[in-house]
């Protein structure tokens, strides 16, 4: 069987013609066969992608062949296919998409601790482990005893983090997100707010999971790609989903076959069976409802697509 890869990957650098170095990079991608989504932005680079094993190789290396983006942190996970169906080279105003744009992290950021040093300092006294992910990313699975915050989207984190100044006052803020990006401003803007000890897990929770076992990270981790959640913890797995129909302890994620609905949400097997791969026995109903295989997953709907939007949190 052909071996592929997943990359992960952010860079802050900048980059002075976006648009010039977006048709050169979707040429060399094209050429080695890699899918997935970049972004290019004059503040540097942000991607997931995927490939064949030796495709991504020559993709590593020719990022890192650039001066520019030489301390470029890969996170590279195994797969048996490519977890993209397109490819898409952008060019955006910023490599994640936030109300800090004034933010340079190459200027001040929260320190970066690796994820052993994550693992050894999450569990003291004064710390406060934070996870800058939106309402639909730490519902499905979060560090044990981390602090979540009620967004739905990374933009309204400053207005959150304004309304719990007391709770975070003089503590150390460990910052995490999944592969690192958010929390190059996240942790910045925090600095700026006046918190002095500010730390950031390097690499993110998929970093988190390669060289740490991912231990004590509980439920799963979503992704930007087809696989949409994976497991992280090889140590002390828990799920802490629960099924969105009976309430059941269930990781099993679906996508609601309703198209036109679309909700991603845990429903056990019983269910799912039950609702034919519905969230809702109206969903069921819809005359455009998809067969259900037993999978709740439907390849062609989650390109591009966000599976979580208009989620509501229950
Ligand atoms: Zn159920
Ligand atoms: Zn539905």
């Amino acid at each position: 069987m052909e071996k592929y890869n997943i990359l992960l990957y952010y860079c802050y650098s900048h980059i002075e013609d976006p648009e010039a170095f977006r048709e050169e990079h979707h040429r060399f991608c094209l050429e080695h066969r890699i899918l997935g989504r970049i972004i290019v932005a004059e503040e540097g680079l942000n991607g997931t992608v995927s490939g064949l094993e030796e495709d991504c190789k020559a993709y590593m290396a020719h990022l890192k062949a650039d001066p520019r983006f030489a301390s470029i942190d890969f996170k590279v996970e195994e797969n048996d296919k490519h977890a993209f169906q397109k490819l898409h080279v952008r060019v955006k105003p910023e490599i994640v998409h936030s109300s800090l744009r004034h933010i340079k992290p190459t200027e001040r950021t929260g320190q970066h601790l690796s994820p052993e040093e994550f693992k050894k300092l999450k569990d003291a006294e004064d710390v406060v482990v934070l996870d800058v992910r939106s309402n639909y990313e730490h519902m499905m699975g979060k560090f044990k005893n981390a602090v979540t915050l009620d967004i739905e989207n990374f933009r309204d984190f400053p207005e959150k983090i304004k309304e719990m100044e007391q709770e975070l006052k003089g503590k150390k803020i460990l910052t995490y997100c999944t592969g690192g990006i958010k929390c190059e401003k996240a942790s910045a803007y925090l600095l700026e707010q006046g918190f002095e000890n500010v730390y950031q897990l390097h690499g993110g929770i998929i970093k988190y999971g390669i060289e740490a076992g991912g231990e004590d990270f509980e439920g799963k981790c979503y992704v930007f790609d087809n696989r949409v959640a994976v497991d992280v913890n090889k140590v002390n797995p828990k799920i802490i989903s629960t099924c969105h129909v009976c309430g059941t302890i269930s990781g099993r994620m679906v996508n609601c076959a309703n198209p036109v609905c679309n909700l991603h949400v845990p429903i056990c097997e019983n269910c799912g069976w039950e609702l034919e791969g519905a969230c809702s026995a109206e969903c069921k109903e819809h005359p455009e409802k998809r067969p259900y295989d037993g999978t709740g997953y439907y390849q062609k709907e989650m390109n591009g697509y966000n599976p979580f939007k208009g989620l509501v949190r229950k």
